[in-house]
């Protein structure tokens, strides 16, 4: 059984997602991680990110591997790195570049050649695993996702802006909507869920109850 859940940033699909795989007994891709962390090889080379020759050839030479819910580049963990704003910035520069994205996508699928998997990204229910037996497209206010962005941060000690934090959402959003190249967008037999007025643990159980067996 394979489960996408797509959304913008900050609409708590990661979350959800993880949460979901361990109740329902099932593996977790986090999709954006692997473009965090083409992006992160891009920023470390100082190469130009709207290059899309130079940042294909980065990502044809970047081994990405998921290993104890670590994501290793290139055999080094970049866990916590690819979580600066700076990487999701970019991250969302280098995936509209189709060579980033085959390579992604191809990398996605063959992850999901096994079945038993919770699967979130942008594109995971309309191009990666269309044929998917249970979509869901998770989205929020842009206030919601804002005030979701600024409580993470001050967890970590590093309040931010809400007028920052809110304008680099908006732009990414802008970004991954309006790019030619597998934009984000529910699938037309995507669940499309508002979490704005829901916690993580409400949203896990109504779409833990919208799962069927099978
Ligand atoms: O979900 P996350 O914030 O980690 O994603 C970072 C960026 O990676 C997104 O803004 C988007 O541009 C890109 N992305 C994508 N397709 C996916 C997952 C992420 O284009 N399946």
């Amino acid at each position: 059984m394979i489960i996408t859940i797509d959304g913008p940033a900050g609409s708590g699909k990661s979350t959800v997602a993880r949460l979901l795989a361990h109740r329902l007994g099932l593996r977790f891709l986090d999709t954006g991680a692997m473009y965090r962390a083409v992006a992160l090889a891009v920023l470390r080379s100082h190469t130009n990110q709207h290059d899309a020759q130079a940042v294909s050839q980065i990502a044809a030479g970047c081994s990405i591997r998921f290993h104890d819910n670590r994501l290793l580049l290139n055999q080094q963990d970049v866990t916590s790195e690819i979580r600066m704003p700076e990487v999701a910035t970019a991250a969302s520069i280098v995936a509209s570049n189709p060579a980033v994205r085959a390579s992604l996508v191809q990398q996605q699928q063959q992850i999901g050649e096994s079945g038993g998997l919770v699967t979130e990204g942008r594109d995971q229910g309309t191009v990666v695993f269309p044929h998917a037996r249970h979509k869901y497209f998770l989205t929020a206010s842009l206030d919601a996702r804002t005030r979701r962005r600024l409580a993470e941060l001050d967890q970590k000690g590093q309040p931010g802006s809400w007028e920052e934090i809110r304008e680099q959402i908006r732009q990414r959003d802008e970004r991954d909507e309006k790019r030619a190249l597998a934009p984000m967008k529910p699938a037309s037999d995507a669940v499309i869920v508002d979490t704005s007025e829901l916690t993580v643990e409400q949203v896990v159980e109504l779409l833990c109850r919208s799962v069927t067996p099978e």
